[in-house]
């Protein structure tokens, strides 16, 4: 990780404020802040959109399934809340920032980005449950305020990585454990050690102190020897 490498992260909101999160599902605020964490050690700075489920339906919503939000409504909601969002991404790109990737969550029908077979009632009507045992090869789609992300993007024609932040899945799991791994090889492209990694990271800090810096700090120890 040189200097030069300037990272930021496009993120859903939940991720950094829990309480966005359809009340009944709960607030993981231990993982938000295991991610933050890593993020402001790492010197990635974080863009994220306003929560669209939020401002569309409230703190008080019921979880939905994917089909009650792919309307043409909604769809222009989330349109409207990545225009600041995506005018922050151009201008950091402008400035040799690098986009390291967009942060969704994993079963979201808006932020999600494999939402595959969900269970419906009599009336056809999507929930918010998976089926039990779905079948290989059944189609995948993005929730949809990262289908209109990814097509923003396009449009720009920029290509990032989408990972999901696993949310259901326990500590310690394969999924979990390939989140982190995805995370960080992008955070990070040349590191696969974190020792290494840690030690880079102390140079870089080094590096930004610049020799002002530097000699600051070394005046700084002969006077309070
Ligand atoms: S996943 Fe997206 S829509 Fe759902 S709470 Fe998080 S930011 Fe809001």
């Amino acid at each position: 990780m040189s200097k030069k490498d300037r990272k930021i992260i496009l993120i859903a909101q939940c991720l950094v404020n829990p309480y966005c999160r359809v009340h009944i599902l709960g607030q993981n605020f231990p993982l938000s802040k295991e991610l933050t964490n890593y993020l402001m050690d790492k010197r990635v700075g974080i863009i994220q959109y306003a929560c669209p489920e939020t401002t569309a339906m409230g703190l008080m919503r019921n979880p939905q399934g994917r089909q009650q939000y792919d309307n043409t409504f909604f769809r222009a909601h989330c349109k409207e809340l990545l225009k600041v969002p995506m005018l922050m991404v151009k201008e950091f790109i402008a400035n040799n920032y690098r986009l390291v990737a967009f942060l969704g969550l994993e079963n979201s029908p808006t932020c999600g980005i494999r939402w595959g077979k969900h269970k419906v009632n009599k009336h056809q009507t999507e929930s918010p449950n998976a089926v039990d045992n779905p079948e290989a090869g059944e189609s995948v789609l993005k929730g949809i305020m990262a289908e209109i992300l990814s097509e923003e993007l396009e449009k720009e024609g920029m290509q990032i990585p989408f990972l999901e932040f696993p949310t259901l899945s326990e500590p310690g799991s394969e999924k979990r454990k390939k989140f982190w791994e995805d995370l960080k090889k992008n955070v990070n492209p040349e590191y696969s050690f974190d020792e290494k990694e840690k030690s880079d990271d102390i140079k870089e800090v080094a590096e930004d102190m610049g020799d002002k810096g530097r000699k600051d700090k070394n005046q700084h120890d002969k006077q309070t020897k």
